[in-house]
């Protein structure tokens, strides 16, 4: 059996860093499920379906599209790509156009199934560190470590505008809080694999703390646990 650490929480509260930073010092195979429903995203996107009405009208499509995707994590040095249908996506999937559509397509329950299947093969035989929104409740609900990162909205908003500036993404800081607080109502209230505290999950609200800390606090939870 691997040793899987499973972390939840909603879109800028430094998931991605933190499990990057933990995974290279621990020693574990990192996850991003995000980077998962974001490819799927993308491919849609190129196949046309670009809005809210067509993820509806053409439900069917879409099913039919995540069946078809290929899609792998590599990881190179400390890098994570992001390969889709061969293709490495990693930058792309993070456009403004991918992060407006990724919540209501990862809401349809067939897409769900299947990136939930996939996210459990990647854990087969591997000690890994997976994050997203629905790990500690529906992927993996018995998580060796059960992790939730939580953070004030605003904070989320100005960590994640940043990050955007930061990689050319053009935004304003009011767009990135929209976005978010638009992310953060569909995410908790999906039909399936909806974002929700697992009640024996550990809660870090990292509002007032920087990357070193969180991420001292989530390895002193994870080696407590390795006890
Ligand atoms: O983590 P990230 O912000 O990149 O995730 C993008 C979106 O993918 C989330 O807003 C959520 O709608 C969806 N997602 C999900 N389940 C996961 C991970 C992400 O539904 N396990």
């Amino acid at each position: 059996m691997s040793f899987i650490v499973a972390i939840d929480g909603p879109a800028g509260t430094g998931k991605g860093t933190i499990t990057k930073l933990i995974a290279k010092e621990m020693g574990l195979v990192n996850i991003d499920t995000g980077a998962m429903y974001r490819s799927i995203t993308l491919e849609c996107l190129n196949n046309g379906i670009n809005s809210a009405l067509s993820i509806v009208e053409d439900k069917e499509k879409i099913i039919e599209i995540a069946k078809k995707c290929k899609i792998e994590i590599e990881h190179i040095g400390e890098e994570q790509k992001i390969i889709l249908n061969g293709k490495d996506v990693s930058k792309e999937i993070r456009s403004s156009e991918v992060t407006a559509l990724v919540s209501p397509i990862s809401s349809i329950p067939e897409v769900r199934e299947i990136m939930v299947d996939l996210q459990r093969k990647m854990a087969e035989e591997k000690d890994v560190i997976m994050e997203g929104r629905d790990i500690t409740t529906v992927v993996f609900p018995n998580a060796n470590v059960k992790i939730y990162l939580d953070a004030d909205v605003e904070e989320r908003a100005k960590r994640r505008y940043k990050e955007n500036i930061e990689k050319g993404i053009e935004t304003t800081y009011d767009e990135v809080l929209k976005s978010i607080k638009e992310r953060d109502e569909n995410d908790k209230n999906k039909k399936v694999g909806a974002l929700k505290i697992a009640k024996d999950a550990i809660i870090v609200d990292t509002t007032k703390l920087n990357i070193e800390q969180v991420k001292e606090e989530v390895k002193n939870i994870i080696t407590e646990k390795l006890k």
